[in-house]
């Protein structure tokens, strides 16, 4: 058996009922099969692979808060603090009734990598609870928070694990911790990412994930003689990254028809109207099916669906696993020529591999949405130095970056013979800094 297929075999045996993770490790370990077979003697002498699919530490704990109601309410917190070689942990904090170790687990596997190609010293970690922030009150939301806080508060720090948001955790959440960890700690530090402008945030973090997946989009088709200007965009989710892929996709030209939340999707033949999503999801926290209720063109359907609607490009930008291989099949009957996922590995297996075996062209989660993180690393050095810097300079900054990441999937996959498939072009770049790293720091 080769080194690969025995470490699969060993996670899929270790780690019982963690699908998620067990496909995350899957993924990325059949696109590295050509680094590793190259080295497998080094690699295995050192048991690399052993240690890089085994998080570093998985914290577990109660999570105890009081409801409106005086019932007092548990939820299951965790933090996977999954690799330290080239960083302090960073990666985000995800509240969503579905979050469980496993799912964590793949978060954060997924996030070493990422990190690493953004070319930033920060290492991979995630966290969260399976606490659900919707139809909750904001008395309720900061309960739950100070509580989760109080117990993360011991294991995370400036230099040592940095939090952020992602699914559930925006700007409000993220406030509510902060206080909590200052409060405990009396340390004005850069704890978490993604604060208010007013206390330590950085300009453009809000939308830099979204940003940040059309800026590597417009790079990837520029690279492959195409352009996003006057191209008809299908983006799924209407939370923090689809809003703001669609702003910048509509400010490059492109026409965006399509969001969805986990009800069922929208469709506005005019073009998205991107104040009015704004004022649903961002102000009054409701529902997309109120989109169609305000815009006279937009027709809402209920239910999955939106992989119908024709396009020419398509932005996963929800959750794991929204896309399937039927999914992936409509999507280029009807003419999509381009994918790229802001979600963490909204594409299952099968449609990934539809979408190289089709010829079409795809950039993975893994890089195409590395801009929050990368703008989150940014924020910290802003903190650390106690500078500010405009919109203008963090911009540019988050650009450079996502060109950067492009050009290091495409050379990598180059390298290895297998020009075009950024798959493993992302994995392989990613792979090869933290493995240089693990090997310098010896037996940790
Ligand atoms: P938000 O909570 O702001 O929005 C999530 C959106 O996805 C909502 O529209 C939500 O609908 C929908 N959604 C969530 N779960 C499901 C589900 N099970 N089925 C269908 N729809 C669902 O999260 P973000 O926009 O921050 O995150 C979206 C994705 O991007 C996640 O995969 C996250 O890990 C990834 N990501 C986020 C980053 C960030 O900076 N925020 C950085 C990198 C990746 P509903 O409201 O109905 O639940």
């Amino acid at each position: 058996m080769s080194y690969v297929d025995e470490i699969y075999a060993k996670v899929v045996e270790q780690n019982p009922g963690e699908a998620e993770f067990h496909q995350a490790v899957k993924e990325v370990l059949d696109s590295l099969k050509l680094v590793i077979d190259a080295n497998e003697e080094k690699y295995r002498k050192m048991a690399l692979l052993e240690r890089m699919v085994e998080p570093e530490r998985i914290i577990s704990f109660r999570v105890p808060w009081v409801d409106d109601n005086g019932q007092v309410q548990v939820n299951k917190g965790y933090r996977v603090q999954f690799n330290s070689a080239i960083g302090p942990y960073k990666g985000g904090l995800r509240l969503h009734p579905s979050v469980n170790q496993g799912i964590l687990k793949f978060l954060g596997f997924e996030q070493v990598f990422k990190n690493s190609l953004t070319g930033l010293p920060i290492g991979g970690g995630k966290g969260g609870s399976n606490f659900d922030p919707k139809g909750k009150s904001d008395r309720e939301v900061m309960a739950f928070c100070q509580s989760f806080m109080t117990e993360l508060s011991k294991y995370i720090g400036a230099d040592q694990d940095v939090p952020a948001g992602d699914i559930g955790v925006g700007a409000r959440e993220i406030g509510f911790l902060y206080g909590q960890y200052k409060r405990l700690t009396g340390l004005y530090e850069g704890v978490l990412t993604g604060k208010g402008l007013n206390y330590g945030g950085s300009l453009v973090r809000t939308q830099a994930t979204g940003y940040g997946l059309v800026y590597i989009l417009d790079e990837m088709l520029k690279k492959n003689g195409k352009e996003l200007a006057g191209k008809t965009v299908v983006i799924s989710g209407s939370g923090n990254v689809a809003i703001y892929a669609t702003e910048k996709a509509q400010q490059l030209g492109a026409k965006v028809v399509a969001l969805s939340d986990s009800n069922g999707y929208i469709y506005d033949k005019d073009g998205i109207k991107l104040d009015v999503v704004k004022e649903i999801k961002e102000v009054r926290r409701g529902r997309i099916k109120e989109y169609a209720d305000a815009v006279a063109s937009a027709v809402y359907t209920e239910g999955k669906g939106i992989w119908n609607v024709a396009c020419d490009i398509a932005l996963p930008c929800a959750t794991q696993n929204e896309l399937n291989l039927d999914d992936a099949k409509a999507l280029k009957a009807n003419g999509c020529f381009a994918v790229a996922e802001g979600a963490n590995m909204p594409s299952t297996r099968e449609a990934t591999d539809f979408f190289l075996e089709s010829g079409m062209l795809f950039m993975p989660g893994k890089a195409a949405n590395a801009g929050g993180v990368a703008t989150s690393a940014l924020e910290m050095s802003q903190n650390s130095q106690r500078l500010s810097w405009t919109f203008e300079e963090v911009d540019a900054k988050l650009k450079d970056i996502m060109v950067n990441i492009f050009a290091k999937a495409d050379d990598a996959a180059k390298r290895y013979g297998v020009a075009g498939n950024y798959v493993a072009g992302a994995n392989i770049a990613g792979f090869e800094k933290v493995v240089d790293a693990m090997m310098a720091q010896g037996i940790v």
